[in-house]
């Protein structure tokens, strides 16, 4: 008979947001009619850009012609999309990056996800805590740690590495050395940045160590204070040490259109081995590339139009994050995020648990937020709120909030 991979059933029962599903039909059931407004998940609300939609429009168009139909897409990636990226996102920065380390793919949870596969099965790996779960979860399923303990809330064997209020949200350098480290910045979900002498300190610590930072970079767009890393590659050295992750989701609304790009590093070698080569085995054998029409619309980001629309959509999403941050330190609340990333991190009032205070705001506000310790330990106590809602519907919320 088969045998299946038991490390699935290391995984904690109830995923997150089926969790807040649930509650929050169970109360619209009992109160139907009643406007309830949704602050919770990271998914956006606007839709694409213009400059977005024409390339796609003229993509779809070249699709229905012989002459410039396009089958099967290179698995690396177009070369007229890694190219600009390589320009624009990294060059521009004064990055080393070039195109032939860029990797498109279909948005950066599944890079995420896949990227522990060309580790070893023994790698140690450190992770924020509170973190975003893609990047424990896969390692579970792989088989990478223990079982999960439930009193402590956290997997035996991975090295959990503490954000609080004390370290800025920014974790401390942990001191037993991790073989893999995941950071996200700015992050999901405490809204917090790092600056670029902290990054430093990071990929200093990898290259002495010989460790790996994947480096989730999703909400890149949504830097507003001078001097805050836009890229690992910034800083001096991150070629030898660091893998970064990159998504079309959040600073152009693909979530549901799907793009994402992993840059891996010629330089980047552990045990004499190219992991550069190695991901692009991974990619070309895994995956059959980005649909054309998608990275046409990924193309677009980049064209003049489309970044001043870009930018202004940031900016809604950022306003957003401003009303949410003023209306909750106006109403008391302790406060982070929102400057530099599109979530807001509260301090759930008077000791309240998370779940205490998402049931408390769901019931008494009918605002759905997600709470804090459904993202790791360190997380409880601690409530996310989240900017990509409707400018109207944010207003309101906060209106009840303050009204409470
Ligand atoms: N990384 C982080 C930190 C995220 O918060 C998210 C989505 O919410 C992703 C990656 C996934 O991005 P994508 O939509 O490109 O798969």
């Amino acid at each position: 008979m088969v045998s299946v991979n038991k490390n699935y059933q290391k995984l904690p029962g109830s995923y997150l947001f089926s969790t807040i599903a649930k509650k929050v039909n169970a109360y619209q059931e009992s109160h139907p009619g009643e406007k309830i407004i949704r602050l919770g998940i990271g998914d956006v609300t606007q839709p694409l850009v213009p400059a977005v939609i024409s390339a796609l429009h003229s993509a779809v168009d070249e699709m229905a012609d012989a002459a410039s139909f396009r089958g099967y897409a290179p698995d690396l990636g177009y070369a007229f999309l890694r190219e600009v990226i390589a320009r624009e996102d990294y060059q521009a920065r004064g990055c080393r990056i070039n195109a032939d380390e860029i990797f498109i793919s279909d948005g950066a949870k599944s890079d995420s996800g896949n990227i522990q596969e060309i580790f070893d099965r023994n790698s140690r790996i450190a992770v924020c805590d509170p973190v975003y779960p893609v990047y424990v979860d896969t390692n579970v399923m792989a088989g990478r740690t223990g079982s999960y303990n439930a009193d402590r809330g956290n997997f035996d064997g991975v090295i959990y590495m503490p954000c609080r209020k004390e370290n800025e949200f920014v974790p401390d350098l942990p001191e037993e050395v991790p073989d893999i480290i995941y950071l996200c910045f700015p992050n999901n979900p405490t809204g917090s940045a790092v600056s670029k002498d902290r990054l430093q300190e990071w990929v200093d610590y990898a290259n002495r160590n010989g460790s790996v930072i994947i480096y989730d970079a999703a909400y890149e767009a949504y830097i507003s204070t001078p001097g805050v890393p836009h890229s690992i590659y910034e800083c001096e050295g991150a070629e030898t040490c660091a893998i970064e992750l990159r998504s079309f989701s959040k600073n152009a609304g693909f979530t549901g259109l799907r793009l994402g790009f992993t840059v891996v590093p010629k330089a980047l070698i552990r045990e004499g081995i190219s992991l550069h080569g190695m991901w692009a085995r991974r990619h070309g054998t895994k995956f059959n590339g980005a649909p054309y029409i998608v990275q046409r619309a990924g193309e677009a980001v980049y064209s003049s139009e489309g970044r001043q629309q870009l930018s202004e959509q940031v900016g809604y999403y950022m306003r957003n994050a401003g009303v949410i941050l003023n209306g909750l330190r106006d109403a008391g609340y302790e406060v982070s995020g929102g400057v530099d990333a599109p979530y807001i991190w509260l301090r759930t009032p008077q000791g309240m648990t998370s779940w205490d205070f998402f049931d408390y705001l769901l019931n008494r506000a009918k605002v759905v937020g997600t709470p804090g310790s459904g993202f790791g330990a360190f997380g409880e106590g601690y409530f996310r709120l989240t900017a990509f809602g409707t400018y109207e519907n944010t207003v309101e919320a906060l209106e009840r909030i303050r009204a409470l």
